[in-house]
């Protein structure tokens, strides 16, 4: 018969040591924010429907709830990338493939209006994400931290 010196029971997400599941680079930390996945593990799921967002991870307890205001900086992110698309895209149809003015403002102007919408959850996501790469520390706070918000 074999005996085992240490048998250890699989490590589970939460149990694990919360400085090791932090993203440990910028590119790591937009995967998960595309992903749509907790930060700090990449594991648990970061909403519960289309809009509404878990108050913590599932899987390892970070806290995904922020005080009010918090999320006001993934508008800055939201705003740019649509700026980038809309802009890159008037400079390469317009300059590039020759297409008229009035052919391109239509569906650009839909475009400015509808991005925005459905890029919200991802916004969001790499507003959390890049500040928990950013702010390791205040991240790890943030795991252990009780709710204010119940
Ligand atoms: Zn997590």
């Amino acid at each position: 018969m074999e005996e085992s010196q240490h048998e250890t029971a699989p490590d589970l997400v939460s149990d694990s040591d919360p400085e090791f599941l932090a993203p440990d680079s910028m590119g790591q930390a937009i995967r998960r924010g595309l992903s749509l996945t907790c930060p700090l593990c990449g594991a648990g799921q970061l909403f519960r429907g289309l809009l509404r967002m878990h108050e913590r991870c599932d899987q390892c307890r970070y806290r995904f709830e922020r005080s009010p205001g918090y999320f006001l900086g993934s508008t800055y992110i939201n705003y740019g990338v649509t700026t980038l698309f809309a802009t890159w895209s008037w400079i390469l149809l317009r300059f590039g493939l020759q297409v008229e003015r009035w052919v391109l403002i239509p569906p650009l102007a839909v475009f400015c209006v509808i991005f925005p919408l459905v890029f919200f959850r991802y916004a969001r996501s790499l507003w959390l994400s890049i500040d928990t790469f950013l702010d390791r520390q205040g991240a790890l706070e943030q795991r252990d931290q009780d709710s204010d918000f119940d």
